[in-house]
């Protein structure tokens, strides 16, 4: 594991009681738990927001006008993110769910990590950015193989159509949120006895709502960002720092704490 630990201790102890009693918790993720895997989250100190404006660059309105200035940030920043790998805050949350504290991950991130370090119910809220569909005649297409041609062709075309709307299967500021999965995300809120935010800056709506509706019926609240987010005030724990390093020590701390005997870890 990297580095010394750069929380208290008692907060790591606090939250490590919290997770090894749960036994339907939630973890509710945004892009910081993908930052150390080298992916570049939207806020925060190393922001994209510092270099261009994703309500532009991502929304609906602005791609079926000009698909091409979405599609010229993708050449740059693809290469980063289909390299990217798990790290061990992704793993930590998978090793949580087969431990029998987690019932599910709830996500805001497009990436797929959480699925590649072995995540079994995950809820993707804004969908996943590995494949890419026509918004004229339906065809998808690997994402990979859209990537490949951008240096020659921009905006990309439709291999089927031919047209310019060829879009990555995540959703874009001024579009729907996926019924199903958004419906399933409250519905675990609801239900669960803990509900832990990793790395979002809670900012970004309807998502943000889903950790709130856990928070109204009183299931207690943990909170690990690298900066204050705006749910602070009502979280029972909340641990400042990278996620790669604190939720592997929390792991270690709730098998320790051997409330689990009979479940065997991984
Ligand atoms: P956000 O960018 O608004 O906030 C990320 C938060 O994580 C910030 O508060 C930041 O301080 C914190 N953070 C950064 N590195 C961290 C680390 N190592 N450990 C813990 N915390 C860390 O992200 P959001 O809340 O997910 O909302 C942004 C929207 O952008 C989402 O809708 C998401 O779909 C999209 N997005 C996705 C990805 C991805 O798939 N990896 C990346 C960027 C943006
Ligand atoms: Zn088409």
């Amino acid at each position: 594991m990297p580095g010394p630990i750069p929380s208290p201790a008692a907060e790591l102890e606090a939250a490590a009681e919290l997770v090894a009693v749960a036994r339907r918790g939630v973890a509710f993720t945004g892009a910081g738990v993908s930052a150390e895997s080298g992916i570049r989250t939207y806020r925060g100190q190393d922001g994209l927001w510092k270099e261009f404006d994703p309500y532009k660059v991502a929304s609906i309105d602005y791609f079926r006008r000009d698909p091409s200035v979405y599609w010229e940030v993708a050449r740059r920043g693809w290469r980063v993110h289909g390299q990217a790998r798990p790290n061990p805050g992704h793993v930590a949350l998978a090793t949580l769910e087969a431990d029998g504290h987690l019932a599910a991950v709830v996500t805001q991130n497009t990436d797929g990590l959480h699925r590649e370090a072995g995540t079994q119910n995950l809820i993707e809220l804004h969908g996943n950015g590995r494949t890419v569909r026509c918004l004229d005649c339906g065809a998808g297409e690997r994402r990979a193989d859209v990537q490949a041609r951008l240096t020659r062709e921009l905006p990309p075309r439709c291999r089927t159509c031919g047209g310019i709307h060829i879009k990555p299967e995540v959703v874009f500021f001024g579009e729907a949120l996926p019924p199903g999965a958004m419906a399933e995300a409250f519905r675990l809120a609801r239900q669960c006895d803990l509900m832990l935010v990793v790395g979002s800056s809670l900012q970004v709506y309807p998502a943000a709502d889903v950790p709130e509706a856990a928070v109204e019926r009183r299931a207690p609240l943990v909170i690990v960002n690298d900066e204050p987010t705006p749910l602070d005030a009502e979280a029972a724990v909340v641990i400042r720092g990278r996620s790669g390093e604190i939720l592997p020590e929390v792991v270690r701390q709730v098998r320790l704490k051997g409330r689990l005997p009979e479940l065997g870890g991984r």
